[in-house]
């Protein structure tokens, strides 16, 4: 397959349209894997996969579609100057490896120090989402999500905190079930002052006592 030139990388990272293949191509695509796997794609048991791996595509990857910071840009001002910590404990996701296209469970901590505005606390879970529905790497999508709190909501601070099983590491190569790789983005206050650092980390508890 030639990659056609690519001039600029948007983001969100998609594809442009006219280079996106048509659902069936994906589907041969699928029952090519399927061969490749050492079995048949035209018995009984398999005829519907193709369609329904295909289908879950849609919903696996669906943050392609979705721009995390528009989901950003509803703030709400009238928080009678409330400036302390909002803080998201817990937002179960799941994602896929960038490298071997296996899911990544997890969950994500995100919180910030308002600076006038503050959004819905349903948008900072959409952002995790947008970007979790994507072919990720861990260390990508924190940055990603503090950065895009960072730019829309100008706050004083953003922590994002992500801890998660990957199953490339769990089902195939080292097999090592039960580590969970924590990762953290910390933008402003969170960064520059150790109380609030503090602060935010004893709210979001101790990550690596939860499993999976
Ligand atoms: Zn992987």
């Amino acid at each position: 397959m030639n990659a056609p030139a690519a001039p600029f990388r948007r983001e969100p990272a998609q594809i442009a349209s006219d280079t996106r293949p048509v659902r069936a191509e994906a589907e041969e695509a699928v029952r090519t894997l399927i061969r490749w796997a050492g079995d048949n794609p035209d018995r009984e048991g398999l005829a519907g996969t193709p369609d329904r791996v295909v289908r879950a595509y849609e919903e696996f990857f669906a943050g392609y579609a979705e721009d995390p910071s528009d989901l950003l840009r509803r703030t709400f001002e009238e928080t009678d100057g409330y400036d302390e910590m909002v803080v998201l404990r817990g937002i179960s996701f799941e994602s896929h490896c960038e490298h071997h296209m296996v899911p990544i469970i997890g969950k994500a901590h995100v919180g910030y120090l308002p600076r006038r505005r503050v959004v819905g606390i349903s948008k900072l879970a959409r952002v995790v989402e947008a970007y979790a529905k994507r072919l990720q790497i861990q260390e990508k999508m924190t940055a990603q999500i503090a950065n895009a709190i960072q730019t829309e909501l100008q706050p004083r601070g953003v922590a994002v905190v992500i801890e998660a099983a990957h199953q490339c590491m769990t089902t195939r190569g080292v097999h090592k079930p039960g580590v969970a790789m924590v990762t953290s983005r910390m933008l402003g206050a969170f960064r520059d002052d150790p109380t609030t650092r503090r602060e935010f980390l004893a709210m979001i508890g101790t990550p690596t006592a939860r499993t999976y």
